[in-house]
């Protein structure tokens, strides 16, 4: 029979709304849901959020119907993170709204759209898309009167910010601080970081499995598929391919995330933070795999890097987004008006304040909004009729 763990109770490092930062724009308190919960719902309710369901994780959107898309990918990782966050008694709300928002500012096409649109944007700044996350929820998303974008409190949007550049970070004031100091966030923001690597590794062996561009004789490279694949099987010799690889990609995914909870347990007793600031003056994480179980968890990254990402299916998929962007990129910024009104007028404004930078950003935030559908769609219209995605 199933049981349910008793209730643990919060840790004293957990965030707390009482001790939060706090909101760029103060709001008085909801009624009845706390600070952590209005950011996760405001995440939830927004446009960026409902387009990642358009947008390619690895495989893209009409590649096939059960691939993961940026959206599932973010659940997923919402969900591994919960679990473990229920574990360690840190603030289960805040490591969700956290992970919802985490790719927000993904741009079509995955990584191949990202590394293209940094191309393009290379006299200008550069194009991060950890940063562009934080720019939707701060900036871009227009749901308020009283502010721009969704006005997230300080832990939320401290998690979004997993990586920048110093030369952006001393651009964002408290924000920033700990890329220049080389410090840590909150645990949850921690949490998420890593449930985010825990998540594609797994879920993208999963689909490159379904894809046929990996096969399960390769894996027996790869540790922790050789340790869980046969277990899994549970003695049985003749299982489907889909049931096999459905069992082992669980067993490894339990067992990592089992062993997530027990290492951060672990160094959570040593180092016994009394407050979230306490874990921010940290200068190394707290939430993390134990030694071995890491080592394991990077050999199958770089099996992913090496059989899936770089394969040549893939590889000449990236090459035609790059390509498009490029192409949609250097359309908008010879002809602003080809956006629709509201970019058009933006770019127009930016550039009167801040020069040609300004309708860069611009051009770049509306191609970051994209989903991978609309980029094609607008490549047919101003560039190819003939594109056949
Ligand atoms: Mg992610």
């Amino acid at each position: 029979m199933e049981t349910r763990r008793p209730a643990r109770q919060l840790h004293p490092a957990a965030a707390c709304e009482l001790t939060s930062r706090g909101r760029r724009h103060p709001e008085p308190a909801h009624a009845y849901r706390s600070a952590f919960q209005r950011d996760r719902d405001r995440v939830l309710h927004s446009s960026a959020f409902r387009r990642l369901v358009y947008k390619t994780q690895v495989f893209i959107n009409h590649e096939g119907d059960l691939y993961r898309t940026r959206l599932t990918h973010s659940l997923e990782v919402a969900q591994v993170a919960r679990t473990v966050a229920a574990s360690l008694g840190i603030d289960e709300v805040l490591t969700e709204a956290i992970c919802l928002a985490h790719d927000l500012g993904h741009t079509p096409f995955g990584h191949a759209g990202q590394d293209a649109l940094d191309h393009c944007m290379k006299r200008w700044g550069g194009f991060e898309h950890n940063l562009q996350s934080l720019r939707v929820v701060d900036e871009l998303e227009e749901r308020y009167a009283q502010f721009p974008g969704l006005n997230l409190t300080y832990e939320t949007r401290e998690g979004i910010l997993k990586h920048c550049s110093k030369r952006h970070a001393r651009g964002l004031g408290d924000l920033g601080e700990r890329f220049l100091r080389r410090r840590q966030p909150g645990l949850e923001a921690q949490l998420a970081n890593i449930a985010d690597e825990i998540a594609w590794s797994h879920h993208d062996l999963d689909d490159g499995l379904r894809a046929g561009l990996i096969t399960v004789e390769e894996l027996a490279e790869v540790r922790l598929f050789r340790d869980h694949d046969r277990p899994a099987r549970g003695g049985r010799a003749r299982l489907s391919r889909r049931v096999r690889i459905h069992a082992a990609v669980r067993a490894m995914l339990d067992h990592v995330v089992t062993d997530l909870i027990g290492a951060s347990r672990a160094r959570l007793e040593r180092s016994s933070p009394a407050s979230i600031e306490a874990v921010r003056a940290q200068a190394r994480p707290l939430i993390g795999l134990s030694p071995p179980v890491a080592a394991a968890h990077q050999q199958l990254k770089v099996f992913l890097r090496q059989h899936l990402y770089r394969h040549e299916r893939v590889l000449a998929r990236n090459r035609r987004a790059q390509a498009l962007l490029q192409a949609l990129f250097e359309c908008f910024m010879n002809d602003v008006r080809a956006m629709p009104r509201e970019h058009a007028d933006r770019a127009l404004a930016w550039e009167r304040d801040q020069g040609e930078n300004g309708r860069a950003r611009a051009v770049a935030d509306y191609i970051a909004g994209m989903t991978d559908r609309y980029a094609a769609a607008a490549y047919r219209r101003l560039v190819d009729p003939g594109l056949d995605w």
